[in-house]
């Protein structure tokens, strides 16, 4: 894209959390390559886990570099070090933690107003409100960019719009939805609808509706319906640009993506190549929950009982006592299922052929990232957005595969038991894998990643990433002429 002489410069704040960050890096990718100059603002820590990317994106000859700030954890009252979402070591401190990113403020605006030459616009997430006092100061254009589906954002917005009183377990049709949904209000919660953070909710909500444009990981064909609804009831510009994670084309970025991994490549791969097509499950459930041992051990049993293949990350912090002697007492060597401690290559893992189904928690990101190459879903949701993304995978666009019936209303703690059991498990992974209703499923799955591949190479999410460029130049135009 020309943009005559000048070369467009975006500055991207997003929310330190792996769901957030991730997303943020591959825009930060997609805008480098439409030739516009990037800065993303990041703290050590955050640093480490996405300096390999950028190191890749420089060397191929894009623009993005890092505006690198003292996280202040003492001011918020957080220990040293916990500078990303998944550190915050109890549900109490979250709020510390958006406190500490709140401080951030004054040093970005002090930087952005010394050091870089101005900025064409700031994309800053929805959970850093208060980039709009910077936005203003520097009279720059601003965008919000939202990171869950569209669908969860219209149905907590209408919900909270039109049921405010309604009772947590209440089963309750969304209101002004171009769909019937029902949901149970308390799985249909707003992203910052938790008390104890009401003034951040409302100054997201002011930081929304005094917005230049709406930027969502999310394509028009997955959501067409929604996102004109959003667009209409805001009266805002939604761009929908996505699925961002298809910019990682080169197996390095698929591999660094996110966090440094334990494993070797060729070693995943490998045992990948090893497998008939379609036929591994690939169990992950993001960057932030956690799991007891005994819902652990459950989905081992589980796994093992359906006698597939299986690739299945398990999380530092799970590897309690318990699993670890689970894990070791023969089931790795019963099962031959591939367990991988930490952080495991998600897209890379997804892309492979072998992969035929995809047990997730239904965040956003791991969703889009599965509708991307058409892995049917087997979906337990546990917090936040994710009730409402199964919806919208199992009921709407009929992609997967309830684990159960989830009945959960609170943030599912890493002490919470009997959720789940191995029966459970070995049902849905045969009902995902097996039978022509589950043939059908992989069909439609595979017919939205074509639609998801077309939209990021020259469709809907190519134009209306180069729409949001134009929008800002032409915004920042009229400021400079005013
Ligand atoms: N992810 C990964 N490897 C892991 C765990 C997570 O690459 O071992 C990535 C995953 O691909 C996704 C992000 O981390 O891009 C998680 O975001 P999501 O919205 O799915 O869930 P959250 O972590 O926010 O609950």
């Amino acid at each position: 894209m020309s943009y005559g002489n000048r070369k467009p410069h975006f500055v991207l704040v997003p929310l330190f959390a792996q769901g957030h960050m991730i997303p943020m890096i591959d825009l930060a990718r997609l805008l480098a390559l439409q030739g516009v100059a990037v800065s993303v603002m990041t703290t050590p820590q955050n640093t480490a886990r996405f300096k390999a990317v950028i190191d890749r994106a420089n060397a191929a000859g894009l623009l993005i570099r890092f505006i690198e700030l003292r996280f202040p954890c003492a001011e918020a009252g957080l220990p040293e070090g916990c500078e990303c979402y998944d550190h915050v070591p109890s549900l109490e401190l979250y709020k510390n933690f958006y406190e500490g990113l709140s401080l951030l403020r004054e040093p970005l605006l002090l930087y952005l107003r010394q050091q870089c030459p101005k900025p064409s616009c700031i994309i800053s997430d929805a959970s850093t409100p208060w980039t709009r006092e910077i936005a203003r100061e520097l009279r720059v254009p601003r965008y919000v960019y939202h990171a869950p589906s569209c669908f969860f954002l219209l149905c907590t917005r209408n919900v909270g719009k039109h049921k405010p009183g309604a009772d947590a377990f209440e089963r309750l049709l969304v209101p002004d939805l171009p769909h019937e949904v029902e949901v149970v209000r308390g799985q249909a919660l707003g992203l910052f609808d938790y008390p104890g953070i009401e003034k951040l909710r409302d100054e997201v909500a002011e930081a929304e509706s005094t917005a230049d444009g709406l930027v969502m990981n999310s394509f028009r064909e997955l959501e067409t319906a929604f996102i004109d609804s959003y667009q209409k009831d805001l009266e805002k510009k939604v761009w929908a640009i996505g699925p961002v994670c298809l910019s990682n084309k080169e197996t390095g970025d698929k591999f660094t993506r996110g966090n440094k991994m334990n494993v070797d490549e060729n070693y995943i791969r490998n045992w990948l190549d090893a497998k008939e097509t379609a036929s591994v499950i690939y169990v992950s459930f993001g960057s932030i929950a956690s799991h007891s041992a005994s819902h652990l051990i459950e989905i081992g049993l589980g796994l093992e009982a359906s006698k597939r293949p299986f690739v299945w990350v398990i999380r530092d912090k799970e590897m309690r006592p318990e699993v670890a002697r689970f894990l070791s007492e023969g089931f790795e060597e019963r099962t031959k299922g591939l367990i991988l401690r930490g952080w495991a290559p998600q897209v890379l893992i997804l892309s492979h052929p072998s992969v035929g189904g995809f047990m997730t928690h239904c965040g956003w990101n791991s969703t889009l990232e599965a509708v991307s190459v058409g892995v049917p879903m087997l979906t337990w949701a546990h917090f936040f957005d994710q009730f409402l993304n199964e919806k919208l995978v199992v009921e709407i666009l009929r992609i997967g595969v309830a684990l159960k019936a989830n009945t959960s209303i609170v943030y599912m703690a890493d002490d919470a038991e009997g959720l789940i059991t191995r029966e459970d498990v070995e049902k849905a992974v045969t009902e995902l894998l097996e039978g022509a209703e589950a043939e059908e499923r992989r069909k439609r799955a595979k017919e939205l990643a074509a639609k998801a591949k077309e939209s990021m190479e020259g469709g809907s999410s190519c134009e209306d990433l180069r729409f949001m460029i134009r929008h800002a130049l032409e915004l920042t135009d009229e400021a400079s002429d005013a």
